[in-house]
C-alpha cells in the first residue's frame, strides 16, 4: 500500500482540498457520536444516477436526526459537478456526509448554534465483475440485531460492519437478515426473493433502509408487467426461494445462489435476474 498522501480532490466545508489534506477536529459529533447521515450516489456517464431520489432521502434523514440540510440543491450539484468533472467517461460513486458539527464539550445533547460538518468524495466504480453474473454471489442469513430506525441512512454503521464481517468471516459476500422471523434486508443491500415467477422483497418500514436501486427494480420490474409485490417475507420463504437477488448503489442487482452453503433454486443466476439486469443496464445505457 502507498504511503503517499491521496491528492485526489475532496468537499469539506466549503472548500476542495486533497483527501490526504482533508481533516475533522476529535471533537466531531460524527467522529464522537457517529452523529450524522450520509449518501451514496452512483455516478454515470457524467451524471449522478437517480440524483432526486437520492437527495429526498438525504432530506429525510436529516429530518429524522433533527438536522437541516446545510446545502441547496444546486450547491450541491456544483460540487458534485466539479469532483467527477474530470473522468466523465468513468463511472463513478459520490459519497456525501453531514454530521452534527463539533461541539466544545463531548456532551449527548445537541450543541446550541453549531455548524455541520459537510464532507464529499468521488471514486471510480469498480467495474462490473462477469463471475458475479455467471456464477452470483453466497449470503448467510443471520439475525438482525441492529436498531429500529434503520430507515435512517446513518453513519453509525457498527451493526452492519460487524453483520457485513461476518458473512465475509463466513466466506460469503453479502449477510440476508431476519428479524422477529421476517427478512429486513442485507448489511448494505435490499433483498428480492423470486417465488413461483413472482418478485417480492419486505415492504418500507423502519426495519430497513428504502433503496433506490431496490424500489428502480419494482419500478423497471412493473414497466414490463413483471408479477412483484412487497410483503412480508419469511425465513422459510428466504430458504425455499427460487431465486434470490440483491441490489444497492454500488452493487446494483446480483444474484445469491448460495445461502447458508446450500443452493438457491438450482445454484445458477435465475432467469428473472437475468431479465431484471437487463433491464437495468438498458435504462443506465439510455440515462
Ligand atoms: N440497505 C442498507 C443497510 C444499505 O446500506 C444500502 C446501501 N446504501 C441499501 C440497503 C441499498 O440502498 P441503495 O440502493 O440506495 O444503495
Amino acid at each position: 500500500m502507498s504511503t503517499e498522501p491521496d491528492t485526489s480532490e475532496v468537499y469539506l466545508n466549503g472548500e476542495f482540498i486533497p483527501l490526504g489534506e482533508a481533516c475533522v477536529p476529535v471533537m466531531d459529533r460524527g467522529f464522537l457520536f457517529g452523529d450524522g447521515v450520509y449518501e451514496l450516489i452512483p455516478v454515470y456517464g457524467g451524471r449522478p444516477f437517480r440524483l432526486s431520489q437520492h437527495m429526498e432521502r438525504l432530506d429525510n434523514s436529516l429530518g429524522s436526526v433533527r438536522m437541516e440540510n446545510p446545502l441547496q440543491l444546486d450547491a450541491w450539484e456544483r460540487i458534485f459537478a466539479r469532483l467527477t468533472g474530470s473522468i466523465p467517461d468513468i463511472d463513478q460513486l459520490l459519497y456525501l456526509q453531514v454530521t452534527r458539527g463539533v461541539d466544545r464539550t463531548r456532551n449527548h445533547l445537541f450543541p446550541q448554534g453549531g455548524e455541520p460538518t459537510v464532507f464529499v468524495m468521488a471514486w471510480t466504480a469498480e467495474p462490473r465483475d462477469p463471475d458475479i453474473s455467471g456464477k452470483g454471489i453466497a449470503a448467510v442469513v443471520l439475525e438482525d440485531n441492529r436498531w429500529h430506525r434503520c430507515d435512517i441512512k446513518a453513519t453509525a454503521l457498527l451493526g452492519n460492519v460487524l453483520l457485513r464481517q461476518a458473512a465475509q468471516d463466513a466466506g460469503a459476500a453479502e449477510a440476508i437478515l431476519v428479524r422477529d422471523g421476517l427478512v429486513t434486508e442485507g448489511s448494505s443491500t435490499n433483498p428480492f426473493v423470486v417465488q413461483d415467477g413472482e418478485i417480492l422483497t419486505p415492504p418500507a418500514s423502519n426495519r430497513l433502509l428504502r433503496g433506490i436501486t431496490r424500489d428502480l427494480v419494482l419500478e423497471l420490474a412493473r414497466g414490463v408487467d413483471m408479477p412483484c409485490a412487497e410483503r412480508h417475507i419469511t425465513r422459510d420463504e428466504l430458504e425455499t426461494a427460487d431465486e434470490l437477488w440483491i441490489s444497492s448503489s454500488s452493487r446494483e442487482v446480483q444474484p445469491v445462489t448460495l445461502l447458508d452453503g446450500k443452493p438457491v433454486g438450482e445454484g445458477v443466476p435465475g432467469a428473472l435476474w437475468r431479465r431484471i439486469d437487463d433491464l437495468f443496464q438498458d435504462y443506465k445505457a439510455h440515462l
